[in-house]
């Protein structure tokens, strides 16, 4: 098994991991319906892609009372 070749300190490790993060998605703004959408996607609420209709956008349907 692999051994670590020098001892990382502590101040070496937090720096490190300090890179270890969630980034930020990019987000661009739909040309259809000027929602946010992710870019190099098609778009989750008019379905559209490069002005273009690529997938069905289901109509959520009504909530009938409360579960
Ligand atoms: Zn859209």
């Amino acid at each position: 098994m692999a051994l670590p070749k020098q001892h990382k300190t502590g101040s070496k490790a937090r720096q490190r991991r300090s890179q270890i993060f969630l980034k930020t998605k990019s987000f661009v703004i739909c040309s259809q319906c000027k929602q946010k959408r992710l870019s190099h996607s098609a778009c989750a609420s008019c379905g559209t892609y490069r002005g273009r209709q690529v997938i069905e956008i289901k109509q959520p349907k009504e909530k009938k009372g409360k579960k």
